[in-house]
């Protein structure tokens, strides 16, 4: 048996993989709209038990061709250690082609480039980095770790490696008063990052999330409005663009820079439709 404990995310591109729980919880857990290891106690599992989960992954699934390592933030591990999970991955699963986690962007910085390039060699490929927004000042009331740079410096110092980065942003983090600047600032951010995979998720308060006094939550109609705004700045090269998570309105997908108009168009019909709240959040999704 492969031992997993609840709450087990993973993003929903890994949907087909294999996950194995390497740790338990997210070693920073202090960013005020993240609920989801609230409650769980941070721990990192020993290399040991981590392997013996690999061994017996390789005898229930051993044609397994992608990987996903929980929780919040494996990058966080040692070097020595990772190393040694991607060796034992590498030599359990002949068809491997790719080991992918979150990561935060301090982890990715505190890692040496030989290091990361290692790493990179050894398939870990896809990083989940949470950069929220791109406007400093929402980045600290919020308590991330990361500064909007560091942020930036870690998705750019990866790919130049050749990890794929899959960045994610937050529509409405900043509330109503600060909506336009975080729009613009985090298309600023995303231009200066240039990642090779970009989700934007909405945020809607759910119980038991303490945003800062004075927050006041963007209504549904103005949560596509900023989307609108920061799709307008984006200046991508090469990316591919996902608002289909569960907490947005309506799906939308395509790829930078050949789908702007197109999703532009898209959302251009939403704001004019009468499918958007313009008074509340809308149709909360099925998790809250
Ligand atoms: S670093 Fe990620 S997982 Fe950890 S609290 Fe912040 S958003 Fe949540």
């Amino acid at each position: 048996m492969i031992h997993y404990r609840e709450p087990l995310f993973r993003p929903p591109a890994e949907g087909d993989s294999l996950i194995f729980q390497a740790a338990y919880g997210c070693p920073h857990n202090g960013c005020r709209f993240c609920m989801m290891y609230k409650g769980v106690r941070y721990h990192e599992r020993e290399l040991d038990e981590i392997l013996k989960d690999f061994r017996e992954g390789a005898r229930l699934y051993p044609e397994t061709m992608r990987i996903f390592l929980a929780d919040g933030d494996v990058m966080s591990f040692s070097f020595p250690k990772l190393k040694a999970m991607l060796e034992e991955l590498n030599r359990l699963f002949p068809f491997l082609a790719r080991v992918n986690t979150y990561a935060n962007g301090s982890s990715i910085l505190l890692k040496k480039e030989e290091e990361l390039k290692e790493l990179h060699r050894l398939k870990l490929n896809t990083l989940y980095v949470g950069l929220e927004s791109g406007d400093e000042e929402v980045i600290r009331a919020v308590g991330k770790k990361e500064s909007v740079g560091d942020m930036v410096d870690a998705v750019v110092k990866t790919q130049e490696i050749g990890f794929k980065c899959s960045v994610m942003i937050l529509l409405g983090l900043a509330g109503k008063k600060g909506s336009p600047v975080h729009a613009l600032k985090t298309a600023e951010a995303l231009n200066n990052m240039q990642p090779r995979l970009l989700s934007a998720l909405r945020f809607i308060e759910v119980p038991g999330t303490k945003m800062n006094e004075g927050y006041e939550a963007v209504t549904e109609h103005e949560a596509v409005s900023e989307l609108k705004t920061i799709i307008e700045a984006l200046e991508l090269k090469k990316t591919v663009f996902r608002a289909n998570h569960s907490s947005n309105p309506v799906p939308l997908s395509g790829r930078f820079p050949q789908d702007r108009d197109k999703l532009l168009a898209e959302v251009g019909w939403m704001l004019s439709s009468n499918m958007l709240d313009k008074k509340g959040p809308g149709r909360l999704p099925l998790f809250l």
